[in-house]
């Protein structure tokens, strides 16, 4: 490829906070339209904002996790643009001085460790939602006023994934913070990406493009890659870029023109006189460093070193904080690493997947589950009866020990039974029986494996294995 891409991403995470940044209004999602609103929220002339100590907390923390600069002194400024969703006719923003900058974030690309640096993290308020119906608009101001750390990265990226995975990591990160809730859906987390192209060697930057609505990590990489082949046409074809905003259409595929920056807006910032200058001193800075808990990075290269899980699976596995615990807890009761992190990563996800349920709703508790692997380690129940009752489980809710009694799945290593099974196998199958005493002697797998048929999977397999070996040689 001739071609270098060249992306920024601007991603709005929703600090997870009780109440919003100027008033005491609700966060909460999903209430009935334009519940938690009250005259600060929407505009009413002559209120006064009150910042929330809790959202300067909450972004403070993701800045320091973010190995940012703090601002010990930072500023609100009126960002000034006129659209419906904004009652005040400004959105309360930083420009200036933000309440962070200068930081990095480390992701893994090709197989090396990447450093992206984060340009600037700053505090705003969210604008309310414009709804439209038919011949009508409608306007929820649930959101307006729900405190935003928007966090800026400098035009670090080269490709579609290295993005996306930046922001797997950023969300990561900000879960395990308890900052934000990471939930791309509801908008609680929401990038926007600009992306321009320069041939491969050249310093300056060619025209950008800026891409909103990506709502999914699925969504970023194929907005990021639609764009960079969309630019990459237009230039082999000798044509320019224009600088404009972009929507990523999920249902096309594609992205759609939304504005283009020759009306772009000058929001004439300046600060806001209602708000005092925001000052963090360092014991406060020192106490939230130290609330700072151990991230994915830290905890991934500990599964490996101390439980010895592949990188693959330990990266999994300490994605999301609750399913880390999930695995460090049960690995407790069972004493097996290896066997826990192999159910979680095949069997558990592959059924919260189906059942699109989250491990923090998950019907099979981290101690449900070591109970079943237990039995199974004990011989009780076979690994194959385990999965299905491990599937049972999920489905219903109940306990490993109560299905396997009700449904009378307990292993058999009963001799006289086993050797009864084996005699009826041998007797069943004289040809493969004459082939083995021929010397074809893979076949003895396919004995065991009819005895285990014939037995509904509940014979115990090490049982039949040494029977069917004594048997064999008589
Ligand atoms: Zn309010």
């Amino acid at each position: 490829m001739k071609y270098e891409a060249v992306i920024g991403l601007e991603v709005h995470a929703q600090l997870k906070t009780k109440q919003k940044i100027f008033c005491s209004c609700s966060t909460l999602f999903n209430k009935p339209q334009n519940q938690n609103t009250c005259p600060v929220c929407t505009g009413m002339p002559g209120v006064l904002p009150v910042l929330n100590k809790e959202a300067v907390q909450r972004g403070l923390k993701a800045a320091l996790a973010l190995n940012c600069k703090i601002n010990k002194k930072s500023i609100f400024a009126r960002k000034n643009y006129f659209y419906p969703d904004l009652p005040k006719g400004y959105q309360i923003s930083q420009y200036n001085l933000p309440l962070a900058q200068d930081g990095y974030l480390e992701i893994e690309s090709d197989d090396n460790i990447k450093k992206i640096r984060i340009h600037r993290l700053h505090l705003e308020e969210d604008a309310g939602k414009n709804i439209h119906c038919g011949e009508e608009s409608r306007l929820n101001f649930n959101r307006a006023g729900v405190p935003l750390a928007e966090i800026v990265t400098e035009p670090d990226f080269r490709g579609a994934l290295e993005a996306a995975t930046y922001v797997r990591e950023l969300r990561s990160i900000l879960q395990y913070l308890d900052v934000c809730d990471g939930n791309m859906e509801e908008g609680s987390l929401r990038c926007d990406a600009n992306i321009s192209l320069r041939p491969k060697g050249q310093k300056e930057f060619g025209v950008k493009t800026e891409v909103k609505n990506m709502n999914s990590f699925k969504f970023i990489e194929r907005a990021i890659s639609y764009e960079i082949e969309r630019q990459t046409e237009i230039l082999e074809e000798g044509g320019r870029v224009i600088q404009e905003t972009r929507l990523w259409d999920s249902s096309k595929g594609k992205t759609l023109p939304m504005r283009s920056k020759e009306e772009a807006h000058d929001y004439r910032y300046f600060p806001e006189p209602d708000l005092r200058p925001l000052l963090v001193d360092d014991v406060w800075i020192e106490k939230v460093k130290s609330s700072i808990p151990e991230l994915h990075p830290e905890k991934k290269a500990r599964f490996i070193s101390q439980y010895g899980l592949p990188a693959y699976d330990a990266d999994i596995l300490t994605l999301s904080k609750d399913l880390a615990d999930y695995f460090e807890s049960c690995t407790k009761e069972v004493q097996d690493p290896k066997m826990v992190s192999n159910w979680m990563m095949t069997e558990l996800l592959r059924e919260l997947k189906d059942k699109n349920q989250s491990i923090q709703n998950c019907s099979v508790s981290w101690n449900a589950l070591a109970e079943l692997l237990n039995l199974v380690k004990k011989g009780t129940i076979s690994g194959k009866v385990g999965k299905d009752v491990f599937k049972e489980m999920m489905k219903r809710g109940v306990s490993a020990s109560s299905l396997i009694e009700e449904q009378g799945l307990k292993q058999v290593d009963d001799k006289e039974f086993l050797v009864s099974a084996i005699h009826q196998v041998l007797k069943e199958n004289p040809k493969e029986l004459e082939k083995y005493r021929g010397g074809q002697e893979k076949l003895f797998g396919f004995f065991v494996g009819q005895v285990m048929k014939l037995t509904k999977g509940q014979a115990n397999p090490k049982a039949v294995n040494e029977l069917l070996r004594a048997k064999l040689k008589e």
